[in-house]
Parts: structure tokens; C-alpha cells; sequence
């Protein structure tokens, strides 16, 4: 079996992905890219992750050749290559439909570091919007592709979000961390105009998280 670590990885996260609430039933899609080989695992289309096996991952080239699976790989495979051509440290990709990151992305709005836990984790001051495309097709793909050249996450307008890194853990945290944000930044917008940190604050802040934080 091809990939079987990275298929075991994607079927623990997409569960998790489902129960921390960041995808509703069979939405959204995770991925891991081997540049070794070349070849990535995606969760497969339309199946529920409570339900998921390994047997169920999709193993593929970037350019969309099925090497191995039976079941057909996520309708949004060609975003995920995309993310992996123009972000050549991604190793992992999560895409989710998460509530207030979408709620970010029905507005036009990109969700900025009003947390310096956003600025701990992705060490950018905003994280931009992909113009709306239908899903799953080549056009979706390169907006966001556009959107992730100069960030590791971008909110998809009227659709969702998706996010990049170095290992699915850091991806998951990266999507995570921005949904939280969103939900930060629109809770202070319903009251006011909420403060957000400078570039300055943004690197001296993720300087101090990578130096000091945690059992080092
Ligand atoms: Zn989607």
C-alpha cells in the first residue's frame, strides 16, 4: 500500500477535523505531498469521516493520475496540487469550511492579526481572499494558488478556507488558528473597530513563540 503512514495521518485528522467542528459532514478535504516521489494522498470525495478507512485515500500525482485507490479523490485535488507547486515547503493541505472563517470570506474580508496567537503561528499580518470560483475546478485553482503566494493560508470567498505547512499537524494548526482569529475579529467588529498588531509586533512576536515557548 502506497503512502500508508500519510493515509493513516489523514484519516486520524479528518476525524478530528469533523468533531473540532471545522467541517461539517462530508465537507472540506485534507492532503499530504511526498516531493520525493511526487505523490500525494487526498481524502477520498463524499465520504463521511467518522466513516473513513485508509483504504478510502486516494494516492495521485499532482497532475490528477490516480496511482492507487478505488474510491474517487476529493472534488477540490487540483487546489491542493496548486497549493503544492506554489508553496514548495507545504508537505500538508487543509481545506475547511469552517464557520467564521467563511463568514470572513462572504465579506470580502481578510482576517488579520487582531491575536497574537495568529502572529505566533502563521508570522503574517493578514491572510487574504480568493476571489469566489466554482468548486473543484482549474479556475478555483489558481486564485487560490494566486492568493497563497505570499501567505500559507487564504479565506476562499462564499466557500471557505484552506491552509498550508509544513507537516498536516502544522497545517491543522494554521487552519485552526485562523478560524479562531476570524471569530476574534468579527466578534470585535460587531461592537467596534478592533486594533491589530503592526509587522513589527507580528515578527517580534513570532520570534519570542519560537525562541521560548513550550518544554525547550
Ligand atoms: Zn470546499
Amino acid at each position: 500500500m502506497l503512502m500508508r503512514k500519510a493515509r493513516e495521518e489523514l484519516v486520524e485528522y479528518g476525524l478530528r477535523m469533523y468533531r473540532d467542528g471545522l467541517v461539517t459532514m462530508t465537507s472540506g478535504n485534507i492532503s499530504i505531498y511526498n516531493p520525493a516521489t511526487g505523490t500525494m494522498a487526498i481524502t477520498p470525495s463524499g465520504i463521511p469521516y467518522d466513516l473513513m478507512k485508509v483504504e478510502d485515500i486516494v494516492i495521485m500525482t499532482l497532475d490528477g493520475e490516480i496511482l492507487e485507490g478505488t474510491c474517487k479523490p476529493s472534488s477540490e485535488h487540483s487546489l491542493h496540487a496548486a497549493a503544492y507547486r506554489v508553496r514548495p515547503e507545504a508537505r500538508a493541505v487543509v481545506h475547511t469550511h469552517s464557520k467564521y472563517a467563511t463568514v470572513m470570506s462572504t465579506l470580502g474580508e481578510s482576517v488579520k492579526a487582531v491575536q497574537f496567537v495568529f502572529a505566533n503561528i502563521l508570522n503574517c499580518s493578514e491572510i487574504p481572499v480568493a476571489p469566489y470560483r466554482t468548486y473543484g475546478t482549474e479556475a478555483l485553482a489558481e486564485v487560490v494558488s494566486e492568493a497563497l503566494k505570499n501567505s500559507p493560508a487564504c479565506l476562499m470567498a462564499n466557500h471557505g478556507m484552506v491552509a498550508s505547512g509544513t507537516t498536516l499537524e502544522n497545517a491543522y494548526m494554521a487552519a485552526t488558528i485562523v478560524e479562531s482569529t476570524a471569530e476574534i475579529q468579527w466578534r470585535a467588529e460587531c461592537v467596534g473597530k478592533p486594533s491589530c498588531l503592526t509587522e513589527a509586533e507580528v515578527h517580534e512576536t513570532y520570534e519570542a513563540f519560537t525562541k521560548t515557548y513550550g518544554q525547550k
